[in-house]
């Protein structure tokens, strides 16, 4: 199996395809993965072909987003393809209202684990961040989708000044409780809200709660290939803590490459600038060499966001 690296000698080991723009839910923070507006969408074949490509330049991980993906009525069979090509591990964030349908079939597809972003316990909250109550839904969905086996559950909470930083805790005990994993993740910058005034009022600096995971922490880690996020093991219950915001080592250690829902390479979250079409030439009969040749390509433009010049 091949082994790419870009310019950077960061190996790319996992794809992310944003498989729709649209969602159920409407969150105040969303930067909807970095995507540009389109209706545009590619077929379970096209997908599968995508991948089949990725997986022959040593791609190893696979995961779903969106919008959400689980809006999707041909997600089940999205996964199946994806699942007979024998990815290391295969992965969606979802918001998990459709999980309650969905997560077995997802399981028995070959769906591997599953991240839902679910930032509450209130339902005030909820109502607040998502403006639709789906609290219960969600919930449920978390839980059945630890039932049929997924494995991990982690929960995607993104951390409010004002809104929702007060709940770590009471998150944590749910997470703990049912076997989940709580990830903490820092408000970026989004292109939803004009001038980014919402995540300069909002933005919870973490820093003075990571030393509080610090010292009561059994144990640490640091994940190097998944950005250098730190995981910290409390009382049984695992917290893992993602800042990207001007972090060179999040950047450094990025080994992701992502899809848009319109079938474009894309190479970081936070550009759009040097997006590169993929499903257009594979639309047009190019040979899985050619489109091997499209993804280096892509590969080539990866550059960090953030870079350390000292
Ligand atoms: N609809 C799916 C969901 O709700 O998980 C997938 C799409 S959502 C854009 C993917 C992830 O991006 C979620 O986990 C969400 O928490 C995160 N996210 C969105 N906007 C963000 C922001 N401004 N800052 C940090 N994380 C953000």
């Amino acid at each position: 199996m091949k082994k790419v690296e870009d310019r950077f000698n960061r190996p790319i080991i996992s794809l992310r395809l944003s498989i729709t723009n649209r969602c159920n839910i409407n969150c105040l923070y969303c930067h909807h993965d970095g995507m540009m507006p389109s209706n545009e969408e590619m077929t379970p074949d096209e997908i599968y072909k995508i991948l089949n490509v990725a997986k022959n330049i040593g791609v190893k991980k696979i995961r779903f987003s969106g919008g959400e993906p689980l809006i999707r009525k041909d997600i089940v069979e999205i996964i199946e393809k994806t699942s007979s090509l024998d990815f290391k591990d295969i992965s969606i964030t979802t918001n998990g209202i459709f999980l309650k349908k969905y997560a077995e079939k997802l399981f028995n597809a070959g769906l591997n684990r599953i991240n839902v972003s679910f930032d509450t316990l209130n339902p005030k909250t909820y109502e607040k961040i998502t403006s639709k109550d789906y609290l219960k839904e969600a919930k449920e969905g978390i839980l059945k989708a630890v039932d049929v086996g997924l494995n991990p559950v982690k929960i995607n909470m993104v951390l409010m000044k004002g809104i929702n930083e007060n709940e770590v805790m009471d998150m944590f005990n749910f997470s703990k409780k049912n076997g989940l994993i709580l990830q903490l993740i820092e408000l970026m910058k989004s292109e939803n809200c004009d001038d980014n005034s919402f995540s300069e009022e909002y933005h919870f600096n973490m820093g003075p709660l990571e030393k509080d995971l610090e010292r009561i922490a059994t144990s640490i880690k640091t994940r190097k290939f998944m950005q250098n996020r730190k995981k910290y093991f409390i009382d049984n219950g695992e917290i893992e803590v993602i800042r990207p915001m001007d972090n060179t080592k999040f950047c450094e250690n990025c080994t992701r490459l992502r899809i848009t829902p319109e079938g474009k390479i894309k190479p970081c979250l936070l550009r759009n600038d040097n997006l590169i079409d993929l499903v257009g030439p594979l639309r047009k009969g190019f040979s899985k060499k050619k489109l091997e040749e499209i993804f280096l390509k892509g590969i080539n433009n990866r550059e960090p966001f953030y870079m350390d010049n000292t």
